[in-house]
């Protein structure tokens, strides 16, 4: 790559998009944001996400610089080897062949990715786990779902669905999942459910980030919850643990914004767990909500070739 040439990039979430163009040691040179206006159907979210596309790149040629290739990221099940959105619960894709319309549109090559492994890839080679080989990565929003970094590539699985750590049972007989069981981490821990169980206890409804603010100010309700929430993360990331190995736990997503709340009390829980195994070191994610675009950009200069300048492997 050229010293004007740059990736574009972009993470389709529920309600936004995340865009940049990326230079190939990973700098974002530009950002925008768009909606993702979910309520209007997969047809109309794709021409949205092409149109938001070809307007980076024509930015991008504006300022004097060259639009190199494109990396998508979009959540749900992601078959990235064919470039296909499987299948998303909060944008509705059903078998969207994504990186075959960007190709005809844009004329530019073009990888597509998972929004949390998009993610974990940012986290793990540019963020909180740069340096430590192998990575666990684990968004904890209205979901709990986690990617698998070694030597800064994710784990995607055989069918494009690795890294589903909040569908582990912890719970037997628990709050009923989304996926239909009861007792996954996710139907526990996750943002929501911390609200959730917050609001069925107290009779109030509160947002997690209430829920951690009075357990810190020692509401005993809230302190109980948080305990459990807390309880069973550690269960989920012990299960990661003994799977994985990794060196590196980072915890993202919007429970994460909690900090040392969270961090202090979880290490203590994973400390507890650990038998034979080796404890990872738990720390925040480091590149916020920005994690997904960075990766769908690295995402694209891996399909490149371009060698990974940046981190440390
Ligand atoms: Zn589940």
């Amino acid at each position: 790559m050229g010293g004007g040439d740059v990736v574009v990039a972009v993470d389709v979430g529920g309600t936004g998009m995340k865009c940049a163009l990326v230079g190939p040691d990973g700098a974002t040179v530009h950002t925008e944001r768009h909606p993702t206006d979910a309520g209007r159907g997969p047809a109309a979210v794709v021409d949205t996400i092409l149109d938001v596309a070809d307007g980076l790149a024509a930015k991008a040629r504006a300022d004097g610089r060259t639009p190199v290739a494109l990396g998508i990221a979009v959540p749900g099940i992601v078959d990235e080897a064919r470039g296909v959105a499987v299948w998303s619960a909060n944008v509705g894709f059903r078998d969207v062949p994504l990186r075959h319309l960007a190709v005809t549109r844009l004329g530019l090559p073009t990888a597509i990715g998972h929004d949390v492994r998009a993610g974990g890839l940012a986290e793990a080679r540019l963020g909180a786990g740069r340096g430590a080989g192998h990575v666990l990565f684990v968004a904890i929003g209205t979901g709990i779902a986690a990617a698998h970094v070694v030597d800064g590539s994710a784990s995607v699985g055989a069918h494009g669905a690795a890294g589903e750590i909040g569908h582990i049972l912890v719970r037997p007989g628990g709050p009923r999942c989304g996926c239909g069981r009861p007792g996954c981490l996710e139907a526990v821990a996750s943002a929501s459910a911390v609200g959730r169980r917050y609001a069925e206890l107290a009779g109030t409804p509160a947002t997690a980030a209430d829920v951690a603010e009075r357990a810190a100010a020692g509401e005993p309700l809230a302190a109980q919850v948080w305990t459990e929430t807390v309880e069973a993360l550690a269960d989920g990331l012990a299960s990661g643990q003994a799977l994985f190995d990794v060196a590196t736990i980072v915890v993202g997503g919007g429970l994460a914004q909690a900090g040392e709340r969270l961090l202090g009390p979880l290490r203590a829980a994973l400390h507890e767990r650990m038998t034979f195994h080796r404890e990872p070191r738990l720390v925040a994610a480091a590149l916020g909500d920005e994690a997904g675009c960075l990766g769908a950009a690295l995402l694209a200069l891996d399909a490149l070739g371009v060698p990974r300048t940046m981190e440390t492997r």
